[in-house]
């Protein structure tokens, strides 16, 4: 555990570097979409490849404890907060770079920056009459989460579409500060899982994309959004707290075990799709965790079943990361 001369120094060592882009005591709320959570003592948000080789050169120096983060749309930070450095990427980093020329040569990838939002890079592919990345749509996470979770939705994963990574360690001595290119197939890539460490950040990837009509692919990603509309809730979440187990599904478990609309303070299943939990106004991240444990419990206990969670659970509390 850092101390908080350790932070405090970290800090001095970023802002000299990074003025504009290092934040002390920012809330975690504002960073994930459940929108509860502590603070994070040190937060840097590298908007271009020279910050984040900078963000790994004091990284490397101080070693902390490391968070990088995207959209925070698959994290539940702790009430207590964490007491490390969190690495946003944004800027630079948001790019979307498409495929110029004819038929022949669009047959090939689009390549996007680490935090360039999913349903951003569905829409501007399939506006351009590039196919495969439809699915993304539904999913409110960046680039580099998808990579780092194997993110997947409406039968297709980013292992199917993911060609190579970007991949910078923020920790590791013996690599120099720019980021490494990895191929799809080295990232073992499985349901919700991938290789990548704690310490390393997702700059760019590049997916296999297919030409095909505008309008035809662009009426794929609106019968993917009227679809999540009407299964999915809105509000605040992260998309689904448990992994589906083998041949079945996390929400009929849950539903079947009588739990959708159960209530821990101001943590609520979804009455829509039970695998959802809803953090109302007012409620702590202690309110979510709560429920996690509690519906895991209760569908043990009718099923035999252990659930395990999708969602990552972090903070000083949790023993993560
Ligand atoms: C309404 C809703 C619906 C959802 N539906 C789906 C769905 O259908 N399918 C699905 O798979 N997920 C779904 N999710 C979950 C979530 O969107 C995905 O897991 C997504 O891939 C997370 O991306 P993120 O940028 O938000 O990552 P974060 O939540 O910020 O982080 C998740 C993990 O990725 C790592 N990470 C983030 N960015 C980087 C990076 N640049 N480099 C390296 N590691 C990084 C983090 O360290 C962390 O381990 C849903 C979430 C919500 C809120």
């Amino acid at each position: 555990m850092s101390t908080s001369a350790d932070l405090a120094s970290l800090a001095g060592d970023l802002r000299d570097r990074l003025p504009d882009a290092t934040t002390e005591g920012a809330s975690f709320a504002e960073l994930s979409t459940y929108r509860v959570g502590g603070p994070v003592a040190v937060l840097v948000r590298a908007h271009d490849v020279g910050a984040l080789s900078a963000v790994a050169e004091v990284a490397r120096r101080h070693r902390p404890r490391l968070l990088v983060i995207g959209r925070g749309s698959n994290l539940l930070m702790s009430d207590v907060g964490f007491s490390g450095l969190v690495v946003l990427l944004e800027g630079e980093f948001e790019a979307i770079e498409l495929p110029a020329g004819g038929t022949a040569e669009r047959e090939s990838s689009v390549r996007a920056g680490g935090a360039v939002p999913l349903p951003v890079l569905a829409r501007r592919s399939a506006s351009a009459g590039l196919a495969g990345l439809e699915f993304f749509v539904g999913i409110p996470g960046s680039v580099g989460g998808a990579v780092r979770m194997n993110a997947g939705g409406h039968g297709r994963e980013t292992v199917e579409v993911l060609q190579r990574a970007w991949v910078l360690d923020l920790l590791d001595e013996t690599a120099d500060a720019t980021a490494r290119a990895c191929m799809a197939g080295d990232l073992d890539l499985g349901y919700r899982r991938s290789n990548l460490r704690g310490s390393d950040v997702v700059t760019t990837a590049e997916f296999a994309v297919t030409p095909d009509d505008p309008g035809t692919c662009e009426a794929r990603v609106a019968e993917i959004v009227r679809w999540r509309r009407e299964h999915q809730p809105g509000g605040q979440n992260a998309g689904s707290v448990f992994r589906n187990p083998p041949g079945d599904s996390a929400g009929r478990l849950i539903d079947a075990a009588g739990l959708k609309g159960m209530r821990v303070g101001g943590a609520v299943v979804s009455p829509k799709h039970a695998n959802f939990f809803q953090a109302e106004e007012g409620a702590t991240a202690r309110d979510v965790i709560d429920l996690v444990g509690e519906v895991q419990r209760r569908v043990a206990e009718a099923t035999g079943i252990d659930l395990v969670p999708e969602l990552h659970v972090v903070g000083d509390d949790t023993g993560s990361p």
